[in-house]
């Protein structure tokens, strides 16, 4: 259905990544990813599951389910905050996210789109600010990286590594240096793959090299564990 989406999940939590980490944030959580990284914490949005099937939300199904954009954005009103995360899953593998984008946007809502940096990022109405995660060697998706991407960020996007290794962290510094990532993005985020690689160790990298990058720690995990659902 065009002005429908999968969703895995909506939920109401703080902001536990990247530069907007702390603030109230209603999360969409789109069901479906065209990859599999070996350290995924979402394993639950990956199935892409026939949408014929999905129950629909507004008619009191439960999740996951189908939902049309206009129902969400009612439900969206509800929370008592102007900061949306949509996420996945990779929520740019459903045609109507863009749709529910561009709705937020007129909103008036801070729009935050996490997206897996495999597919094109060009369709993505410019006021929201794009999360880009490309993918470090560890998570086994390198291959799948679509670095024209790069092309098409702003100054007001951030691009996202997952760190979970030393390897991780040359192959992500040798990425900044040579397109200049500094100079495209509003910050380079370093996310440590939780409870795997030594903390000191990374920053320690980080500071020896004087990279320009944000080490950022998964705050939700911190406060609610690191298997909580929906936070
Ligand atoms: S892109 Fe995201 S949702 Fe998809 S497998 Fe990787 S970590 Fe999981």
């Amino acid at each position: 259905m065009e002005n429908d989406l999968a969703i895995s999940e909506i939920f109401y939590s703080l902001q536990g990544e990247g530069t907007h980490s702390g603030l109230p944030t209603v999360f969409i959580r789109l069901q479906g990813c065209n990859l599999k990284c070996s350290w995924c914490d979402t394993a639950f949005a990956q199935n892409i599951i026939d949408f014929e099937q999905f129950e629909d939300l507004s008619n009191g199904g439960s999740f996951p389910c189908k939902i049309r954009i206009s129902d969400l954005l009612d439900r969206i009103k509800k929370y008592k905050t102007n900061l949306v995360c949509i996420t996945g899953g990779e929520p740019l593998l459903q045609e109507s996210v863009y749709l529910l984008i561009t709705e937020l946007c007129n909103a008036k809502y801070t729009v935050l789109i996490e997206t897996n940096g495999s597919l094109p990022i060009n369709k993505i109405d410019e006021r929201a600010i794009k999360i880009v995660d490309f993918k470090c060697p560890s998570s086994s998706m390198t291959n799948y990286n679509d670095y024209k991407n790069i092309g098409y960020l702003t100054k007001k996007d951030e691009m996202k590594f997952v760190i979970e290794n030393r390897a991780d962290y040359l192959w992500a510094k040798d990425l900044i240096n040579t397109y200049n990532l500094e100079k495209k993005v509003f910050a380079i985020l370093f996310s440590p793959v939780f409870s795997k690689i030594d903390l000191k160790e990374l920053a320690a990298w980080i500071l020896q090299d004087g990279l320009p990058v944000r080490l950022q720690i998964q705050l939700h995990k911190i406060i609610w564990g690191e298997n909580e659902r929906g936070v």
